[in-house]
């Protein structure tokens, strides 16, 4: 018998989903030789709440999101969060700094009232999460050893080091050197500092390494005679900010 796996959205653009879909064709056929796809609303009508595993794409920002949710960690053995939303609360957070009407009203102007939301959360703020595939959107590779692991029944060997070690191995000049803050010495890496070798700054999609070391991201700030609000501004786009306060 193969694994029932189950792919589920909730606040999001489903861009993640859509990028386990950019699997090479050979590993897209590995894949589904592998597993039994049994939800997975972009590429199927059919619908099945028999599953193994659930990847779960998305951050919770209505009340409504909160039952469905619950319900697929009733069902699911084990549950994977898929993505910067899910896994950190993502850029939906951005709205956690205002009132939540006048962040409705933002949107929706006079339709308002016809709305609900909440201040917008990971997943893991709601249900327990047994693993986690970061980033926004996600790297497809690390999906594909994360669903390899779990096949496995083992652990997803996830990297617990800062961005700036896979940066240094990519050659780049450190951005710091040109007056640009950058989140690198705080996030975890997996990323091959994608954005960093594309000529920008990471930005945090991939959330903070276990016990970050805030202080030096501090010391580096001083050096290069730049302030703690600049990196709390880049902070605050995939709601790092609410990690580190955590
Ligand atoms: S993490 Fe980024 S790409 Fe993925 S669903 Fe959220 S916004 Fe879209
Ligand atoms: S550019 Fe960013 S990620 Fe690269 S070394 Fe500098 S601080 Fe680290
Ligand atoms: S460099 Fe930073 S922002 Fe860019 S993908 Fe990596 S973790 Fe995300």
């Amino acid at each position: 018998m193969k694994p029932k796996v189950a792919f589920f959205d909730f606040t999001c653009c489903e861009g993640c989903q859509l990028d386990t879909l950019n699997l090479t064709g050979e590993e897209l056929v590995d894949l589904l030789k592998a597993v039994d796809i049994v939800n997975f609303r972009e590429v199927k009508t059919e619908r099945d709440n028999n599953y193994d595993i659930a990847f779960v794409e998305g951050s919770i920002s209505r009340e409504s999101e909160i039952p469905r949710l619950q319900q697929i960690r009733d069902y699911a053995k084990v549950v994977v969060a898929l993505g910067a939303c899910a896994c950190i609360g993502g850029i939906n957070c951005l709205k956690n700094h205002l009132p939540m009407d006048e962040a409705l009203r933002m949107v929706y102007a006079e339709d308002a009232k016809y709305y609900d939301t909440i201040p917008a959360r990971p997943i893991d703020a709601v249900i327990s999460v047994d693993f986690y595939v970061r980033g926004c959107p996600i790297d497809t590779a690390e999906f594909l050893k994360v669903v390899k692991a779990l096949l496995l029944d083992k652990k997803p060997e996830i990297p617990n080091y800062p961005v700036c070690v896979e940066c240094k191995m990519a050659g780049n000049v450190c951005v710091f050197e040109k007056g640009i803050t950058c989140l690198g010495p705080v996030i975890r890496a997996g990323c091959n500092a994608i954005c960093v070798s594309s000529g920008r700054y990471c930005w945090g999609c991939r959330g903070l390494v276990d016990d970050p070391n805030i202080a030096s991201q501090k010391d580096i700030l001083e050096k290069y005679g730049l302030t703690v609000e600049q990196v709390i501004e880049k902070f605050k786009i995939y709601n790092t900010v609410a990690e580190v306060t955590k």
